[in-house]
């Protein structure tokens, strides 16, 4: 799930996709990307099952990248990012524009409601744990410097979910936050866990901080290690983006034993899943539904 969504330029790829961008040209139109990476980012989305390739039989020429359920199911983790950003990501190369609900007619936000019982939910009202598959083993990366060889600039994304990308387009930044979800606050605790190179784990609870999403308990000033990193306001409000990665992970990378990670709505003590609605008319959000305003 990480080396998919981890990657701006898939997620920016599949976002064209589900607003009607089918081919290579329309691609290249819509995002400031090259040729090579386009081209190499497309063949991954192919091989992954988040996009169909299709040639229609005489035109070689007319080649189409279609979206798949796979895909299609990503719009809520989308559409959180998009709103996690706008809220609150002030540096933005560009402006992101805001989403209008085409039920209602009205420019929106996205609000997280409980399935079981119809409940809006914060992280406060919603614990985590680890379930039967989620081991910190499969969560960490294999190879900590890969993504950091991989150094051509096209490869650095277009700049439009900057913040996203420093939380979850590294898998040791990713599996921070999710410890940090769980309740980890201290460094020997988040070496414990992730079993990451110190230096590393310096490195990214600098950045989390630098960017604001963790912050070091005032009482407690007495080195990296003593310190405690706390989810800040920021950090909180990712929550719904973790929340649509980890059930559309749920959903098509299922693991025969079962969750990796267990979640649980406090208020009516049932197993959480969230769905989207719209704070303007409170209906339930599908993607089909949400358009740009520009
Ligand atoms: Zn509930
Ligand atoms: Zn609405």
């Amino acid at each position: 799930m990480l080396g998919l969504l981890g990657d701006e330029w898939n997620l920016l790829i599949i976002q064209q996709a589900l607003l009607g961008a089918t081919r290579y040209s329309q691609f290249m139109a819509r995002l400031p990307i090259s040729n090579s990476v386009l081209t190499k980012r497309l063949a991954l989305l192919v091989r992954e099952g988040l996009l169909a390739r299709h040639e229609h039989a005489f035109t070689r020429t007319r080649t189409e990248y279609l979206i798949t359920p796979r895909s299609r199911s990503l719009w809520p983790a989308l559409l959180s990012i998009w709103e996690w950003e706008r809220n609150w990501v002030t540096e933005h190369r560009e402006a992101l524009p805001s989403m209008q609900h085409e039920v209602c007619g009205q420019p929106f936000a996205p609000q997280l409601r409980c399935n079981s019982c119809r409940a809006h939910v914060s992280i406060a009202s919603v614990s985590l744990s680890l379930g039967p598959s989620g081991t910190w083993e499969r969560s960490a990366p294999a190879a900590a410097t890969r993504r950091r060889s991989d150094s051509d600039a096209g490869n650095r994304g277009a700049g439009m979910f900057p913040e996203t990308m420093s939380v979850l387009g590294n898998r040791w930044a990713a599996a921070l936050l999710l410890a940090s979800f769980l309740g980890t606050t201290r460094f020997t605790e988040f070496q414990g866990q992730l079993g990451a190179p110190p230096s590393l784990l310096a490195e990214r609870l600098q950045t989390f901080c630098s960017i604001g999403v963790f912050t070091t308990s005032p009482a407690d000033r007495s080195g990296p290690e003593r310190a405690a990193y706390l989810l800040t306001d920021k950090g909180r409000a990712f929550f719904p983006v973790l929340v649509a990665a980890l059930q559309w992970a749920h959903w098509w990378f299922q693991a025969p034993e079962g969750p990796a990670i267990v979640l649980t709505h406090h208020d009516c003590g049932e197993p959480f899943t969230g769905e989207l609605t719209c704070d303007q008319c409170a209906g339930r959000l599908t993607g089909a539904q949400v358009a740009a305003l520009t």
